[in-house]
């Protein structure tokens, strides 16, 4: 059973322009019935690409349907053969239910440019000089959107999910990094691309090099990150990486005046790291929300992505 959700904003990633949130009316779900005329319409296909895993949907009877999912990897993107059957037949699927022109969201945590050619990608270098399309697989003439995994996932879970309502909160989402972003006085920030978000605040105490070339990048924590029982049994303190990155997150918070913060990320599927974490920052005052599908939130905010994809 999923969440319901009924609030949402227009947004996209890579511009310079504002995110500003739009008021929707409720009873939206994500396998429910729709919302009222101003909510924006979800595209047809959506693709989320993660440094782990990628995941396709389709929007059918206004809910998200899960096409297929798979390994990303270190592998190349030109090997991700499954990645691009999968997405064509969703494709294929869409064009045969809906005689409307094919819409197509993508969610991706790294830079592209003008081109459409991924120029970086700091957890997943192997991905420069390819264009994403020729990765998809795109059938000719399909128009599609982009935005940043990081301010997907702000939409998804703000629109759709745990974060409806909210008008100002913090997401952080655990996955091969961390990334996310600030739904701020009812605008996703930053608005403007750069693939080094939350993650790559350097913040840690520690000489460890994160892959986008700096030190001490908060993401960095999750190369110390205990196993269950550990986290389980001793909580942060077994995690001193995990416990500088909880209080710079709650600091973070704290000075921007955002009082809710809203985790996601496959790594929450631990269930342990969901708990310690979630303790954690409620211990420093911060209202905690964690979506019940905490791998879905990027593609789900990928069938709102508006930047153009070329
Ligand atoms: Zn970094």
């Amino acid at each position: 059973m999923r969440p319901n959700f009924n609030v949402g904003w227009t947004a996209g990633a890579r511009q310079e322009a504002p995110i500003i949130l739009q008021q929707i009316s409720p009873d939206h779900t994500r396998s429910g019935p729709h919302a009222g005329t101003d909510t924006p319409r979800p595209h047809d296909v959506a693709v989320d690409i993660g440094g782990t895993s990628w995941s396709v949907a389709t929007w059918r009877n206004n809910g998200l349907h899960l096409v297929g999912s798979g390994t990303t990897g270190t592998a190349s993107p030109g090997d991700l053969v499954e990645l691009r059957a999968t997405f064509q037949q969703a494709c294929v699927s869409a064009i045969t239910e809906s005689p409307a022109p094919l819409r197509v969201g993508v969610s991706f945590p790294g830079s592209v440019n003008s081109s459409g050619v991924v120029v970086a990608w700091p957890n997943r270098p192997l991905w420069i000089g390819w264009r994403l399309r020729e990765v998809l697989g795109f059938p000719p003439g399909v128009a599609a959107t982009m935005c940043d995994d990081g301010v997907a996932a702000i939409l998804g879970e703000g629109m759709l999910g745990v974060g409806r309502g909210v008008a100002d909160f913090l997401l952080v989402s655990f996955g091969t990094g961390i990334g996310g972003g600030v739904l701020l006085d009812r605008r996703v920030r930053p608005a403007a691309h750069d693939a080094r978000t939350i993650g790559h605040i350097r913040a840690l105490g520690t000489d460890r090099l994160c892959r986008c070339g700096h030190r001490g990048c908060l993401q960095t924590a999750l190369e110390t990150l205990p196993d269950d029982e550990g986290l389980a049994r001793q909580g942060l303190t077994t995690w001193p990486d995990g416990m500088r990155l909880v209080d710079t997150l709650s600091d973070l918070a704290r000075v921007l005046g955002v009082p809710t913060v809203v985790l996601t990320g496959g790594r929450l599927r631990r269930s342990a790291l969901r708990q310690t974490l979630t303790s954690a920052m409620t211990a420093a005052g911060l209202r905690v929300l964690v979506p019940i599908d905490t791998e879905g939130s990027a593609l789900l905010g990928a069938f709102l992505a508006k930047e153009p994809l070329p």
